[in-house]
Parts: structure tokens; sequence; C-alpha cells
């Protein structure tokens, strides 16, 4: 697998949900691709896994606990598959410098059991790492938050 390509963040749904797809979301979906891919690089990761990139409405409206105002429904997010002992995960904790540099933001991890969700636009909080919703994490033990991060897994 390399970095993120069209074919992985589209998965066809430009075509299966081709009323939704337009060229405004082909743009944006460009400079996602290349931002998040110039992040990745400079953290060394070369592989990855596209779980889930642009969802139409009528899909993200289909998944439980997705967010309303996904940022995958406008391209500016994608989910990278992150399995035990998320070595993704790890790396961006451990160059957190650049991703503020590179832009990127990231959905606290205790909510991300088999992935990590990477956005291009902060948050509300503006937190670089942030709780997406108000119900409890789905993985409490994956990580205990930036300020008790301690190298531990390293
Ligand atoms: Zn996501």
């Amino acid at each position: 697998m390399p970095l993120i390509t069209r074919d992985s963040y589209l998965k066809q749904r430009d075509i299966t949900y081709h009323k939704e797809w337009n060229k405004k979301l082909e743009k944006t979906m460009d400079a996602t691709i290349n931002q998040i891919n110039e992040f990745l690089k400079e953290i060394r990761i070369s592989d990855v896994e596209v779980v889930s990139g642009w969802r139409p409405q009528q899909l993200n409206d289909s998944i439980k606990n997705a967010a309303t105002t996904s940022k995958h429904l406008t391209c500016q997010a994608v989910d990278l598959l992150d399995l035990k002992p998320f070595p993704l995960m790890h790396a961006i904790l451990e160059n957190l410098t650049a991703a503020e540099i590179h832009g990127v933001y990231f959905e606290d991890f205790s909510y991300t059991p088999s992935w990590v969700h990477i956005q291009v636009v902060p948050p509300k909080s503006g937190r670089r790492v942030f709780v997406p919703n108000s119900n409890p994490p789905l993985v409490a033990n994956k990580w205990k938050g930036l300020e008790f991060y301690d190298r531990q897994f390293i």
C-alpha cells in the first residue's frame, strides 16, 4: 500500500454517488490528500490503508456515530487503518510539531479503535487532538491523553 491515492480515497464513490460529487469536492480532495501525504512522509510513514475517505451525505447518515458535520463530507478528512500496537498513532504523537507545521488535526485516539482520523481543518476547540463527540471513548485504554503521554510505547 502506498500513501493516500485518489482511488483509495474515493473508492469509486465519485461514480456510485455521482449526483453528490462535484468539481469543488475534487479540488478540496486533491489538496487534502496532498497535505496529509506530505505530513505522513515527514513522519516517515510510507504505507497506509484508507478505511474511509469521502463520505457522501447519504452514506454518512447511515453510519452509526458518524458526526453529522463530518469533515469526510467535505473531503477534508481521512481515516487510516492503525491496528495494535498502533504504529501510526505513535508516529503522530512523536511528531506533533510536524502536525502543527502541516496543519493536520486528529480525533482523540480513544475514539478511534482501529484507525486514525486525520483532518486538515481545526475542530471548534482548536485542539490538535480533539474529542469528537460527547459519547464515552470507545477504547478508553488506548491512550490516556496528551498530558499523560509518556513514550511508554516507544
Ligand atoms: Zn474520520
